[in-house]
């Protein structure tokens, strides 16, 4: 389900590649030495989580749905127009940041509100329903930084 998981976030135009260099820059001044492999890695490892493979199909799929015109009214129209008084897909997306720890809900926070790199693109595309996409990427992020952040921890402490 992980590969599954990956192609249809790629399918979105997502790819690990993309996230790599995101959080990077989040990490680089807490953890010394970090390497961009280090942060692919994590973003592996955090996209082996079946919760955390769940919740991005789900959001896909709602995306997608909205996309195709296959939700009732009024749902439909808010996911399409990316209501900002719609907060569900900020609450499913945080289930991703704080499966690895609460700091995962300020490295989401965070990313939410400047919208790094790939993020900002999701979130401005005129093409495409990104409602939950965007979210969704900021959680993977989000918990990757936080699973890097507590193994630092361990590691110094050992
Ligand atoms: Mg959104």
């Amino acid at each position: 389900m992980k590969k599954h998981t990956m192609k249809k976030l790629e399918s979105r135009g997502v790819r690990i590649a993309d996230l790599v260099p995101i959080l990077y820059e989040l990490q680089k001044s807490y953890i010394p030495n970090l390497t961009e492999h280090q942060c692919e890695e994590s973003l592996s490892a955090v996209l082996n989580k079946r919760d955390i493979q769940h919740i991005i199909l789900t959001g896909i799929a709602l995306d997608e749905l909205a996309e195709k015109g296959m939700l009732e009214e009024p749902l439909l129209s808010i996911l399409r127009k990316d209501d900002g008084l719609y907060g569900i897909d900020e609450i499913l997306a945080l289930g991703i940041g704080t499966l690895y720890g609460t700091i995962g809900s300020t490295n989401f926070g965070y990313l939410d509100k400047v919208k790094p790199g790939i993020i900002k693109k999701l979130d401005t595309t005129p093409d495409n329903v990104n409602t939950f996409l965007d979210d969704l990427v900021c959680g993977l992020v989000a918990a990757a930084a936080s699973r890097m952040a507590h193994r630092n921890r361990d590691q110094k402490s050992e």
